[in-house]
């Protein structure tokens, strides 16, 4: 039995962590470095231990310290949050290794997932659509060619051990193909060390639709439906919301019953995402990639479903079997999720990072703050710059619209420039209000 947690993770989603574990009755275990010594997370937690200096290759990554820090505590499980070591295949078999559970799926599904190639290939078998383009990795530029042959322009080149945007490239016409295929390797190796990619079909304004998954030990899986996280800046996502208002009750039901079939198909057994690019003109979509992880994103679907992820997450690991059967899942109202980044919007969301002079949350019905900041607290600029998330839930899409609107006046952060007015253009727009509004949103408004 799990009674002891490290969690190996800052900011907001430690602080998340914690309340679960809390209400668990789980103990915590934080672990830290110098720079995060005056975190929120280091106070509400029941203990922490500092691992390391600021940068995250000598702390929040280094699991051979993590991994020490949570023998010497005793802690009998790891969860890692998100980004840092959540998909790293060997820290998870690290852990086993060691006899702590590692709060996430499998490390054979972690590795298979994480090459986004090949992820891609099981899928295919496992009869989920999948975007057109080359069956895995393009191994020189004569058969990126052939693939292009077949598929057609614009087609986009992916890093198969991508994340982030990164080693992503679009290409329009045969003139740029060579440059944009070496530029999209060269890239991959830089940011993983890895310069296989893969070619797809480019999708153009698609929707960025994404199904809540939860699969335990015991052969069950379930999904909470889908989040519509098409409000992304170079591909970075910056607001999401459930159900996707442009997603209909078929397609709903669908993308739901393919996302288990998905999940079932390697045995998932923890929280996941299937990520899907959606079409709305010809509403087809496609399997994209799959997230082994807790997401940034999971409130909303926390909010309209009323399950607790992370609760769900820790009990999976513990061995326990799902309580609960898909028809169990009802899908409630509408929620929306702001990320407000520690960034300056009117200065190409330059990271913006700083002592937060005052601080006053938004309260009030249908309102949920999940933040790693209190008044005083100085921002450290060596990790991300997402510092809260704003999360509203109304019984329609209009109301939580209004409540976020109504929330995101309320919210007062001084010291710092954050996302926060960049929020409420958006939510000001006609067609974010529609709700047809594509991946190309940020570009073609904001830019
Ligand atoms: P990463 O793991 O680097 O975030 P993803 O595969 O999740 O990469 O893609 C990130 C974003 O890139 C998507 O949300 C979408 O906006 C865009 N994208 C990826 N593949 C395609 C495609 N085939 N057509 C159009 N847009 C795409």
């Amino acid at each position: 039995m799990i009674s002891r947690i490290l969690i190996a993770n800052r900011g907001e989603i430690a602080v998340r962590i914690i309340r679960a574990a809390r209400e668990l009755g789980i103990e915590t275990v934080l672990v830290h470095s110098t720079a995060d010594k005056d975190s929120l997370a280091v106070k509400l937690a029941d203990r922490s231990v500092c691992i390391g200096p600021p940068p995250a290759a000598e702390s929040y990554l280094f699991y051979q310290n993590i991994l020490a820090a949570a023998q010497g505590v005793k802690a009998d499980a790891i969860h890692p949050g998100y980004g840092f070591l959540a998909e790293n295949p060997l820290f998870a078999e690290a852990c086993r290794a060691l006899r702590i559970v590692f709060i996430g799926p499998k490390s054979n599904v972690i590795r298979r997932m994480g090459d986004k190639a090949k992820a891609k290939e099981l899928m295919k078998e496992a009869g989920v659509p999948v975007v057109p383009g080359s069956d895995g990795i393009i191994d020189n530029l004569e058969e990126a060619h052939k693939i292009v042959e077949q598929i057609g322009f614009p087609v986009i080149i992916k890093a198969s051990a991508g994340g982030g945007g990164k080693g992503m490239r679009i290409v329009l016409e045969e003139s740029e193909l060579e440059k944009s295929y070496n530029y999209a390797a060269n890239e991959a190796q830089q940011a993983f060390g890895d310069a296989r990619v893969y070619i797809e079909k480019y999708i153009s304004a698609p929707k960025h639709i994404e199904v809540q998954i939860l699969g335990d030990r015991h052969g069950n899986a379930v999904h909470l439906f889908e989040r519509d996280c098409s409000i992304q800046r170079r591909h970075q996502k910056l607001l999401e919301e459930a159900p996707s208002p442009l997603v209909d009750k078929e397609t709903r039901l669908k993308m739901g019953e393919i996302a288990v079939r998905a999940a079932l198909s390697v045995e998932y057994d923890s929280t996941g995402t299937i990520e899907f690019l959606y079409n709305p003109r010809t509403k087809d979509f496609y399997f994209m990639e799959m997230n082994t992880r807790i997401q940034v994103e999971h409130p909303v679907s926390e909010e309209i479903t009323g399950i607790d992820l992370i609760k769900y997450q820790i009990r999976i690991a513990n061995g326990e079997e799902l309580d609960i059967k898909q028809e169990d899942i009802k899908r409630t109202g509408h929620a929306i999720e702001c990320r407000i980044n520690a960034e300056d919007p009117d200065n190409n969301f330059n990271p913006n990072p700083g002592q937060v002079t005052q601080l006053m949350v938004p309260g009030g019905p249908g309102v949920r703050v999940d933040s790693g900041v209190y008044p005083g607290y100085k921002i450290p600029p060596y990790y991300d710059s997402m510092v809260a998330k704003l999360i509203t839930k109304g019984g329609s899409r209009k109301e939580a619209i209004e409540r976020m609107k109504r929330a995101l006046d309320e919210f007062c952060i001084e010291g710092i420039k954050t996302t926060i007015p960049f929020h409420k253009v958006v939510l000001k727009n006609k067609e974010f209000l529609s709700g047809r509004y594509t991946t190309d949103f940020v570009e073609k408004f904001f830019s």
